[in-house]
């Protein structure tokens, strides 16, 4: 199965459903990043809860994620829009923790507490959109339930999971959102609850070549009705335009001990990866750039 997200509508419209298998995204992620099991799994969870606020979204609008624990992976950022594209990075893909107490990637462990969740939208208005929450598990899934409850007061329920392969590549990931609108009634909710407590999780179901689709039915009561299928990528829109104005926003002096100091510039995007080289001669253009304005 390739990337994508597909939106759902259920019970006359009082529940709105996504669901997403992301495991080529969180595969390019682990690779660009170098990124260990249990950060690829923070990354990954992270960046498929994006890939689907993404798809909330409208137009050209984009949102930005970040998670600040007190973990040793630092933070992570994701950044995602309304057509599936999807970029993201932590400050330590390096981190490595022994599994936890029930045998899993310890996300938790990584991600840490005492800190908090944000997601910034740009809807294209003066300002853009800032809600935060609390980190209160630091497993993500739930993190972004609260989110959504508490943030945006929409009672959402977050399954989300990324399997790490024997060989450290990603098996499987994915992961799905339901959101609880206006008019649900408690035995919907109660139909609801019994499912998610008796299915299997996101990555066992995926793995089994479960579709996000079905992962739904098998949780919504009634018919699912199934809206757009957008197709999910990584894709980072650095470009050396971009990199040359963060060179002179350094100002003048900064270039010229980079001149003198490496012969040029080396400039990785934290996103990608991808480098960028500027030379002694390219970095003294920037500079009379800089001088002439
Ligand atoms: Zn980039």
């Amino acid at each position: 199965m390739s990337d994508y997200i597909v939106r759902a509508t259920a019970l006359e419209g009082k529940l709105r459903a996504f669901g997403t298998i992301t495991t080529g995204l969180v595969e390019e992620l682990r690779n660009r990043h170098n990124a260990t099991p249990v950060a690829t799994a923070a990354m990954g969870r992270a960046a498929t809860v994006g890939a689907i606020m993404g798809i909330m979204l409208k137009g050209k609008d984009r949102l930005t994620i970040q998670v600040k624990g007190n973990g040793p992976i630092g933070q992570i950022v994701v950044d995602a829009n309304a057509e599936g594209e999807v970029r993201a990075y932590c400050t330590n893909p390096q981190v490595d923790l022994p599994l936890n107490s029930i045998g899993k990637l310890d996300v938790a462990g990584a991600v840490g507490r005492d800190g908090f969740l944000y997601v910034i939208k740009d809807l294209g208005l003066k300002e853009p959109y800032r809600g935060s929450v609390e980190i209160i598990s630091g497993e993500l899934g739930e993190d972004f339930a609260y989110y959504f409850t508490q943030s945006e007061q929409t009672p959402s329920v977050v399954g989300v999971g990324v399997l790490v392969d024997r060989d450290y590549t990603v098996k499987v990931a994915g992961g799905f959102i339901l959101q609880l609108l206006p008019g649900v009634t408690d035995e919907e909710i109660s139909y609801i609850e019994e499912k998610l407590s008796q299915i299997p999780g996101v990555t066992s179901l995926l793995s089994e070549g479960t579709t996000p689709e079905t992962i739904l039915e098998r949780l919504i009561p009634g018919e699912v009705k199934f809206h757009e299928k957008v197709p999910v990528r990584f894709r980072c829109s650095c470009n050396r335009e971009r990199l040359e104005g963060v060179l002179v926003s350094l100002g003048a002096e900064e270039l010229r001990s980079m001149i003198e100091e490496d012969q040029g510039a080396e400039l990785v995007c934290s996103f990608c990866k991808d480098k960028y080289f500027f030379s002694s001669e390219q970095l003294e253009t920037l500079i009379d750039q800089i001088q002439q304005k």
